[in-house]
């Protein structure tokens, strides 16, 4: 069992702390809206009124924040994690941030002598749920294998991809590639559905083959159903595709299709639909395609 405090208890961060409890851990979580931890404590966490009082005990602290200046605040903050955890507390961020964040955090982590960790997380609400995320972690290697007992009562797939940062590289991979997926799907329904063909069948036999995909499986029924309730908010992959145009800006990459598909994410959430879920793109091919 582990002391493990817990920050950020949103669509992503409640199940996976809840997954914690369930996997023996002694849980202490804080957020910025109390009311989200009562399913916790009702099954055996304790609610922080800090950031302080969260960590000051905690032999692990994972942090799961919306933003870059969302995790600096709660971890460079003078209320912050770094200002009151122990010396060789493991720290394990596991949102989705600028690589260059979270090496910046590292650093000032390992001046306090706090080992950190950038682990971000794909796999969704459902992943998150299920404990089945894919955790791509960067870090030392021997703070990697310190986390992952922990990590474990989280993911499925769990795998060091590098130094810090290397975590976030690859998750922002990872979002680039959902994007032009959700996209292409969005695309390929409303053209089905002009072409009068069954939908669910087509979703059905396209599973099967090449096309088959986690998008087409976990985001085809939210477009079918049109229920666009997050899930994964546009206004977070939007933050996630800038992110991806900034890393492949400073690495010289030509990402056109991706530039391409980040405009259309810009341009739905600039229409007021930030807070719906991503497979939400439907409605922009809809609406392009006069339907
Ligand atoms: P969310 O907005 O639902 O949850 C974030 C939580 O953090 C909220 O409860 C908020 O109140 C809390 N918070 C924000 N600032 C805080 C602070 N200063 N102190 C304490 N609590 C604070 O977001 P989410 O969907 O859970 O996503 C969290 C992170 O995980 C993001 O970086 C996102 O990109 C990433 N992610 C999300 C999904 C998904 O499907 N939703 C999947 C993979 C990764």
């Amino acid at each position: 069992m582990t002391q493990i405090a817990f920050i950020g208890l949103g669509v992503m961060g409640a199940p996976m702390a809840s997954n914690l409890i369930n996997a023996g851990h002694d849980v202490t979580c804080f957020t910025r809206t109390p009311e989200k931890g009562r399913a916790l404590v009702e099954k055996g966490a304790r609610m922080a009124g800090s950031v302080a009082e969260a960590v000051q005990t905690a032999e692990v602290v994972i942090t799961m924040l919306p933003d870059s200046p969302d995790v600096q605040a709660v971890v460079l903050g003078e209320a912050g994690v770094l200002a009151h955890a122990a010396r060789g507390t493991l720290l394990i961020d596991a949102s989705t941030i600028k690589p260059e964040t979270s090496k910046a955090i590292s650093h000032a982590a390992t001046a306090q002598g706090i080992r950190a960790l950038d682990a971000p997380v794909s796999g969704g609400e459902a992943g998150a749920i299920e404990g089945s995320l894919s955790i791509m972690v960067g870090g030392d290697r021997e703070d990697f294998d310190a986390a992952l007992p922990t990590l474990r009562a989280l993911g499925s797939t769990i795998v060091h991809v590098g130094p810090s940062g290397a975590g976030q590289t690859v998750k922002a991979a990872n979002q680039l590639m959902v994007a032009g997926h959700l996209q292409l799907l969005a695309e390929a329904l409303v053209f089905l559905d002009a072409h009068s063909v069954d939908l669910e069948s087509a979703i059905n036999v396209l599973g099967g083959g090449l096309a088959g995909s986690t998008v087409l499986q976990r985001k085809s029924p939210n477009m079918l159903k049109r229920n666009f309730t997050p899930g994964f908010r546009i206004d977070l992959h939007h933050k996630d595709l800038g992110i991806v145009i900034d890393s492949a800006r400073a690495a010289g990459v030509s990402i056109p299709l991706g530039a391409h598909v980040a405009e259309l994410v810009a341009s739905l959430r600039a229409q007021g639909a930030g807070g719906l879920d991503h497979s939400a793109l439907l409605l922009q091919v809809e609406e392009l395609s006069g339907r």
